[in-house]
């Protein structure tokens, strides 16, 4: 039912507004005898006719705009004015149809700013999930689903997630707790670990609607890595500096008490306490090559040099402990070498502890093979482009699969008593690693349990670029 069916009155007042001034005169003018009744009469019924003509076009006009409103209301699209029959009638239709373009073309922005937002959110790296009263799914963005899979979606996150720490908080907040962050540590299918950010969410507008729950998930796995791997570096730093220490400290006791006066003892415990502190040195100077390539590793070095050259003077310097366990260096190199942009101190370190490691861990009377070649413009083990190989192979124990991977660890050994039996340090390969990182190269290691194990390291050669060189 419409204002004006419910109000009859209003048309009454309307019909005698527009009658009574007529009606009015021609009666007094009909009293007054100035006028007949027969003309009073059919005048009167003209009026009382147009005054109902007037209120039929004006009803007919309202229903007109009222349906027109209530249509608008629902309507998406763009909807032309109805035929109305006064002028008043139309410039309120039209201003109804332009009020309705602009509320559409509003619309239109505002949905297109949520849908550009929405694909942001898709977009972030972060997963990003919106939780309802009831601790279910309601949103969840492409991050979230790539972890999760899609069928976390409208689920309760317990069916997904089973940290108990990270449900605990999304139901203190639900009920009106602060924002809370725990870790959510997740084992399949590779361990990883998340920061979860867990905070109370009310959409915009919304200020009296129920509470949810925004949950922001960021993987921590490398940073929890990195922390643990300083904290073991730290105590395996200090743990290799303290054997010695205490050593000397021991061997000094005795030296100055009980073997006071024991030349003998003298003799063997200084040769002792002399590779004690030779150890300590290795050591600091190894600590001390390390956080120096460390600090430049980022910046590759510039300058053009002949790593057959370096390769050679290594080796010459290695002669003699090679000799000492009767182990034959021998040195292939079938073609000449292009030049390679290094850093010459580094590359010697890299080799020097690659063929120092081949001679220690290689069986005595063996021999170790140098081996230099440059494949030919293809990929060598993924450093693209021309590029320089050089092979430290032995013929030692080898070394287990298992270990491989972890080689160029700080502090890894394999079988730690033989390592520091032999001067090692733990260290060398990890400066290995770090200086070819440097030169963008790579390093591979390939082993075979009671046959030997090779150490290749691929550098890019230096590339011609318009009759200049330049690093590779
Ligand atoms: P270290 O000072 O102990 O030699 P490295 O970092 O040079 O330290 O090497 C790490 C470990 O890798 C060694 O302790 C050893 O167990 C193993 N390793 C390195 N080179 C060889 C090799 N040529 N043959 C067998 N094992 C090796």
């Amino acid at each position: 039912m419409r204002w004006y069916e419910v109000r009859p009155v209003r048309f009454v007042i309307i019909g005698v507004a527009l009658v009574g001034p007529t009606a009015s005169i021609l009666l007094a003018l009909l009293l007054a005898g100035h006028v007949d009744a027969l003309i009073a009469l059919p005048a009167l019924l003209v009026n009382v006719a147009v005054a109902v003509a007037i209120l039929r076009m004006i009803q007919s006009d309202t229903r007109r705009l009222t349906d027109y409103a209530e249509v608008l209301g629902e309507a998406s699209a763009p909807l032309p004015p109805p035929e109305v029959a006064s002028v008043t009638a139309e410039f309120i239709a039209s201003a109804m149809a332009r009020a309705h373009q602009g509320w559409l073309d509003r619309e239109s922005r505002d949905a297109g700013r949520a849908g550009l937002f929405e694909a942001v959110i898709d977009q972030l790296p972060d997963p990003v999930i919106l939780l309802g009263q009831g601790r279910e799914v309601q949103r969840a963005n492409q991050a979230a689903r790539n972890l999760f899979g899609d069928r976390i979606m409208a689920r309760d996150l317990a069916s997904t997630v089973r940290t108990p720490s990270l449900l605990e908080a999304a139901d203190a907040v639900l009920a009106g707790g602060a924002s809370r962050s725990v870790e959510v540590l997740l084992p399949v299918p590779v361990e990883r670990t998340l920061q979860a950010r867990v905070k109370p969410f009310r959409p915009p507008g919304e200020e009296n609607g129920p509470l949810l729950v925004l949950l922001t998930l960021h993987d921590i796995t490398m940073l929890k890595r990195a922390e643990q791997m300083r904290a073991d570096f730290v105590a395996n730093a200090s743990h290799e500096l303290r054997t010695p220490l205490a050593a000397l400290i021991g061997f000094i006791e005795t030296l100055r008490g009980p073997a006071k006066d024991d030349p003998a003892a003298h003799e063997r415990f200084l040769g002792i306490m002399f590779d004690q502190s030779n150890r300590m040195s290795r050591l600091v100077n190894d600590l001390l090559s390390l956080s120096r390539i460390e600090m430049d590793e980022h910046s590759p070095p510039t300058t053009e040099i002949d790593v057959a050259k370096i390769v050679r003077n290594v080796a010459a310097t290695l002669e003699l402990r090679a000799a000492s366990r009767k182990v034959k260096l021998r040195l292939e190199q079938p073609e000449p070498m292009p030049p390679v942009v290094g850093d010459e101190d580094q590359l010697s370190q890299v080799f020097q502890n690659l063929i120092d490691n081949a001679i220690k861990y290689g069986k005595e009377q063996t021999e170790v093979t140098v081996a230099l070649t440059a494949p030919v413009n293809g990929k060598a083990g993924s450093v693209r482009g021309p590029a320089i190989m050089v092979a430290v192979t032995d013929r030692g124990d080898g070394i287990a699969r298992t270990h491989l991977p972890r080689l160029t660890e700080r502090f890894y050994r394999v079988d730690p008593a033989r390592s520091r039996a032999l001067g090692g340090t733990g260290l060398g390969l990890a400066i290995v690693k770090h200086i070819v990182n440097r030169h963008r190269g790579r390093l591979i290691i390939d082993s075979e349990v009671g046959k030997g194990s090779t150490f290749t390291v691929v550098l890019p050669a230096a590339k011609v670029v318009e009759g200049k060189r330049e690093a590779g």
